[in-house]
């Protein structure tokens, strides 16, 4: 269901208005009650496709804590958008390389001794872990992914696969595997369970399934500022516990959750002929409220530098996913927003919160602050701001401002 996002204050989180009903039944144990913990109006450019307005709500059954978002019609045409594009000069970024050498230093350290292992990686997009896999020597390596242009160019790089996604039923790729991995995939699924249920035919008996996914129970001590974890594209949100109750037909074999460079929880599992009975967990409803409402030392700095703003003109340089996060989850919508600038040509045009993305050419007659928002590169962007000529004040909104 798209809603209508054209006003150009929108009241964006808050723990007011929650509706006591859900839509969707619970993505771990399938139970059809929840309830409510918090309301979400995501600040997104006009005319997007996912939905922007839902409640996060927590499984009355076992605690799991998942977006009450309608069921998938809407999301497979945001994802389909992905696919078929040729993006043949797909640029893999500093932090998706070293959050990859932790998956793979986490698949070493549990043994993967033959390099004729036959592994899946299921969500692959280009491939950055199975080229990892392959430069250290596997060799029995298959890539699946739903979209066309990555499984084109990874076949290109001599490694088999299919377009597809975890819950398709592939007959010929049963009993196939000694490893699946699912990097980051679970949290985006309307069906993990499904998926989980599916890709378990592709092992074979003792076969062993990796999951990697962003970590609840460190949301709160990891995120820049409240809020910043709850966005459109991730509808789960997993703590060990709610994983176990998803892998009821597994064993755990070895789990880590570390705060580097993103908060992830690793872990590995194995096919077992058991059930494990189901649990509930209370915590992940803590986690959900501290995570959208406290602000951590981190989050606090960064309240503080949006605070010091004032009524003081602003162009906001760079309008990425980090800056609807930006708007939806602080007062920074309430600044006095006079331009939105991107270098890029494809965001030009766009509208949000009614203001429409120009190019940073339009700053030429601006005399306010330039603040950039982003996290990454923010000193580097600064400079080439400066390179371009323009001489406004400066304000870089996260870490310490007298950091340098
Ligand atoms: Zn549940």
């Amino acid at each position: 269901m798209l809603l209508d996002q054209k006003s150009p204050v929108v009241a964006a989180a808050s723990s007011a208005d929650v509706t006591p009903r859900s839509s969707r039944s619970c993505p771990v144990c399938c139970y059809p009650e929840s309830e409510a913990v918090w309301h979400l109006e995501l600040v997104v450019p006009e005319a997007f496709s996912l939905q922007s307005r839902f409640s996060v709500n927590t499984c009355t059954r076992c605690g799991a804590a998942f977006h009450d978002v309608d069921p998938q019609a809407d999301r497979n045409g945001y994802y389909e958008s992905y696919t078929g594009s040729d993006r043949i000069h797909y640029q893999i970024t500093a932090e998706q390389a070293r959050l990859n050498d932790l998956t793979v230093g986490f698949l070493e350290r549990q043994g993967l001794a033959s390099k004729g292992l036959a592994i899946a990686d299921v969500g692959c997009s280009f491939g950055i872990t199975l080229m990892s896999l392959r430069q250290r020597g596997f060799n029995n390596l298959y890539a699946i992914d739903p979209d066309r242009a990555a499984i084109r160019y990874l076949m290109q790089q001599g490694i088999a696969g299919r377009t597809g996604l975890a819950t398709d039923p592939f007959p010929e790729l049963e009993n196939k595997f000694d490893l699946i991995l699912l990097r980051h995939v679970l949290e985006h699924l309307y069906s993990p369970l499904e998926a989980v249920n599916n890709v378990a035919k592709w092992l074979k008996p003792k076969g062993k399934i990796y999951i990697e996914l962003p970590d609840l129970a460190l949301f709160f001590e990891s995120g820049p500022f409240p809020g910043f974890f709850f966005e459109y594209e991730h509808i789960n949100h997993f703590s060990l516990c709610s994983l176990l109750n998803l892998m009821r037909g597994f064993s755990l074999t070895h789990y880590e959750s570390t705060s580097e460079i993103y908060p992830c929880l690793r872990t590995l599992f194995e096919k077992s002929d058991v059930m494990q009975p189901l649990s509930f967990n209370a915590k992940d409803a803590q986690c959900v409220r501290e995570s959208l409402s406290l602000p951590s030392k981190k989050g606090k700095v960064v309240l503080e530098n949006i605070a010091r703003l004032g009524t003081r003109e602003i162009a906001l340089w760079g309008v990425s996913k980090f800056v609807y996060r930006l708007l939806t989850h602080t007062q920074l919508r309430n600044c006095n927003i006079r331009h939105m600038v991107d270098r890029n040509l494809q965001r030009q045009g766009e509208r949000l919160l009614g203001v429409t993305i120009e190019s940073p050419e339009t700053l030429r007659s601006f005399k306010g602050d330039i603040v950039i928002c982003g996290e990454n590169s923010a000193v580097s962007i600064e400079n080439s701001i400066r390179s371009l000529g323009f001489k406004n004040n400066i304000v870089r909104l996260m870490g310490d401002p007298d950091a340098k």
